[in-house]
């Protein structure tokens, strides 16, 4: 137990009061890298009553001192990047190169919202009736509990507290069961970055639990939250009992469309990325390749070509371009869609199977795969797969696959790539879709809004759009 690290309420750091402790373990060597505390309803509804107090003093600070605390994060987050990136890589298997990344992102939301926090601006509205004035006004909504998932486990929480902060709002954190030490070590950087006691808090533990205290806790205003459509849809549910706002980033299931007139190579690139990046499990991955048929195959082989050189294996080697999925129910999850396809006729091009041998033998490894002859009743064509598999299907015309494309209860990434300028507008105005990457593989950006229509979600992430996620509006009528 002493060994185990704890929670951040109230500006200390406590363990969880049932006593329990959660071991974290490394996906690519089956090793234990720590433990931390395993809280419960109990140290959320303490976490939720330090915000609660805390909330007061700081929605009414000047934004610009708000600022000054966004601000000494960031420099903290950068600054301490590479152990930031160790710790991800160590406790979810994302390779350093990537996580690297990942850190210097959730710096870039620290330091964007640390400006953004400056333009919470108002208005005033032109009123018919001639002895009244119109002032709009906006407010912190108040105490936001947020909820993140495992695949990014340092910008996750940033995307959330940072524009949560920034409008004036307090918070109350609940990581991942899987990745609670990335988090631990940014509220470190949070208390030496010296927010006020309160205003951020940190929780780890049963999701269930914590879950529902957040919901049914009054002092929360609102549900900030990524993960699965499942969880989402309960924590809606719970919300509306007391009308909390909710965000809500979920699953997906991207279509990733190549025309005959695209640049094959500038697809496959793109593909790469939304594909293989993260081993595959990202809310935006590819989980649909449509090809223009008269392209398929030139397509297939160039794609062919680059996995065999891509290098899979232990993130912590910087070569490394596709690390072990995060456990073994992700594993399985893989494998049983390889399985699936495989039983209805799938045709495995590449890959196919679990990675074992030498340096894989401890690890959640999963061959990089292509599958063709993909058909509509294999999972893989209608759940999300989160790993690294690819199935390819084909298209004769453009209406055909955007209803293809269309097709489904999400709505939170697709990828088009063509040389057609007009094909360009067309297909980004048809898909139903939050997010649209045409000859983009990879289309996120701090200041850009992220996520879904449908089932993948309300409300937005990045920029000045997630800062709006964080603020109530008031119309104050002036009679004169
Ligand atoms: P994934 O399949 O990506 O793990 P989940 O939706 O299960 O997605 O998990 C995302 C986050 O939601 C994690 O922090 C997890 O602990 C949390 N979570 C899971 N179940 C619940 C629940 N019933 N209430 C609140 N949070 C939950």
């Amino acid at each position: 137990m002493t060994d185990s690290k704890k929670m951040y309420i109230n500006g200390e750091w406590i363990e969880a009061e049932s006593g329990e402790t959660q071991e974290v373990i490394n996906p690519a060597t089956g090793e234990s890298v720590g433990s931390v505390s395993f809280g419960d309803s109990r140290d959320a509804a303490k976490a939720i009553a330090a915000a609660d107090a805390a909330f007061k003093s700081w929605a009414q600070a000047t934004a610009r001192e708000r600022s000054k605390y966004l601000n000494n994060l960031y420099e903290l987050v950068r600054t301490h990047r590479d152990e930031l990136a160790g710790i991800i890589c160590a406790e979810m298997g994302k390779p350093l190169r990537e996580a690297k990344g990942e850190v210097l992102g959730a710096a870039d939301n620290f330091m964007w919202y640390a400006e953004e926090a400056k333009r919470v601006y108002g208005e005033t509205v032109p009123s018919t009736i001639p002895n009244k004035r119109i002032m709009v006004t906006k407010h912190p909504v108040g105490v936001v509990a947020a909820i993140t998932p495992w695949n990014f486990p340092v910008n996750m929480v940033a995307r959330k507290i940072a524009p949560a902060l920034a409008a004036g709002c307090t918070v109350v954190l609940k990581p991942a069961e899987g990745t609670p030490l990335s988090a631990i070590r940014l509220f470190e950087l949070i208390e030496q970055a010296g927010f006020p006691k309160g205003v951020v808090n940190l929780v780890i533990g049963n999701p269930e639990s914590i879950g529902k205290e957040f919901t049914d806790n009054k002092k929360v205003r609102k549900i900030a939250f990524t993960g699965s459509t499942r969880v989402g849809k309960l924590l809606m549910e719970g919300a509306a009992k007391t009308v909390k706002r909710v965000s809500l980033e979920l699953g997906g299931h991207a279509p990733f469309i190549v025309f005959d007139d695209a640049d094959l190579d500038a697809a496959v690139t793109g593909l790469f990325e939304s594909k293989f990046f993260n081993s595959g499990q990202m809310c935006i991955c590819t989980n649909r390749l449509y090809v223009h048929e008269s392209v398929v195959e030139e397509f297939t082989n160039k794609l062919v070509e680059r996995l065999t050189k891509a290098k899979v294996g232990d993130g912590r080697n910087m070569d490394t371009e596709i690390g072990p999925l995060v456990n073994e129910n992700g594993l399985n999850k893989v494998l049983d869609h390889i399985d699936d396809a495989r039983e209805r006729g799938g045709n495995i091009v590449y890959g196919g199977n679990r990675l074992t041998d030498g340096e894989y033998s401890k690890g959640f490894y999963c061959e990089p795969t292509v599958i063709t002859d993909v058909t509509p009743d294999m999972k893989i064509y209608t759940e999300e797969t989160f790993g690294p598999v690819v199935p390819i299907l084909t298209f004769k015309e453009e209406a055909e696959v955007v209803e293809l494309a269309n097709d489904t209860d999400y709505g939170l990434a697709a990828y088009v790539y063509t040389q057609n300028n007009s094909r360009c507008f067309r297909m980004s105005e048809a898909l139903e879709y939050g997010i649209v990457g045409i000859n983009d593989g990879s289309p996120t950006q701090t200041q850009a809004p992220f996520g879904g229509f449908k089932e993948s979600g309300i409300g937005r992430e990045g920029g000045r759009y997630a800062l709006e996620e964080f603020l109530e509006i008031k119309f104050v009528s002036f009679g004169l």
